[in-house]
């Protein structure tokens, strides 16, 4: 089961969407926000270096409190490609990772939105691909 509702994030920032942050149902309360990449569960409560050991400095430097509740930038994961957060000169920035070729280079991404609407149509895309080449075996 999930479920999508409105992200405290995205509102914060002035966002009418309603829908963008997912939540798994489960036992751990995990959720990820399709808008701004950011996820939370039930554990992301308290010092955020308490939450984040042995996370880097700049990375901490991202991470935003909303209602006691820490949210980090956190990896988005479909089955070819990665979003992955990165901080450049303290600014959270995403890339693109094609999980499927071992060293394949970053696509860099302003925003988390920005790289998943991008990875929704490479799937898209490479899904049709797939079916045409059965279609024609
Ligand atoms: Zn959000």
């Amino acid at each position: 089961m999930f479920l999508e509702v409105q992200c405290p994030l995205c509102l914060e920032d002035g966002s009418d969407i309603d829908n963008s942050l997912i939540l798994l149902g489960d036992d751990q309360q995990n959720m990820q926000c399709t808008n701004c990449g950011f996820a939370s569960n039930s554990k992301y409560k308290g010092e955020i270096g308490d939450i984040l050991e042995n996370y880097p400095d700049d990375f901490i430097g991202v991470c935003r409190k909303v209602n006691d509740r820490w949210w980090i930038p956190a990896i988005y994961n479909t089955e070819k490609y990665m979003i992955a957060p990165k901080i450049v000169e303290d600014k959270l920035t995403w890339v693109i990772r094609d999980q499927s070729i071992l060293n394949a280079e970053d696509v860099s991404m302003p925003t988390f939105y920005d790289a998943y609407v991008v990875i929704q149509m490479m799937e898209t895309r490479s899904g049709q691909v797939q079916q045409q080449t059965s279609d024609n075996s």
